[in-house]
C-alpha cells in the first residue's frame, strides 16, 4: 500500500507496529528487530545512510513517528479496523486520542462565547 508516496508492505508495516508496541504488531526476526532499534537511535546522517539501503523500513518508521496518523495507517495497511472511541465509526482520519475528526472537533457548549 502506498501512504504518502511512501510504499509499505504489510509485512514492513506489522514489524514496525511491533516496534512501536501497537495493535496488529509482529515480532520480526533478531536482525529486523536491531535494525529498527539502530535506526530509532540514528542522527539525520546515519538515518539517511539506513535509508539508501532499507527505504521502505525507513519511510515506515518515520511515518510512525512522526505523523499523527502514521499508526493508524500502518495498522490500516494490516487490517486492524480502527473505530472512532466516540461514535465508533470507521471512517478516518483519526487523533493519536482514538476519536475521529468529527468526534475530536471542539463542540461549542451553549451560551459559550
Ligand atoms: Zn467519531
Amino acid at each position: 500500500m502506498s501512504l504518502n508516496g511512501i510504499t509499505v508492505s504489510d509485512e514492513t508495516a506489522r514489524h514496525v507496529l511491533f516496534h512501536y508496541g501497537a495493535e496488529g504488531g509482529f515480532r520480526p526476526g533478531r536482525f529486523t528487530v536491531l535494525l529498527m532499534e539502530a535506526i530509532d537511535a540514528a542522527d539525520v546522517v546515519h538515518k539517511a545512510r539506513l535509508r539508501a539501503t532499507y527505504p521502505e523500513l525507513v519511510d515506515a518508521m518515520n511515518l510512525a513517528a512522526n505523523s499523527d496518523t502514521g499508526i493508524a495507517q500502518l495498522k490500516k495497511i494490516v487490517g486492524v479496523i480502527i473505530r472512532c472511541k466516540r461514535c465508533t465509526d470507521e471512517d478516518g482520519p483519526f487523533t493519536p486520542a482514538g476519536f475521529c475528526e468529527q468526534c475530536a472537533r471542539p463542540v461549542p457548549l451553549a451560551g459559550a462565547r
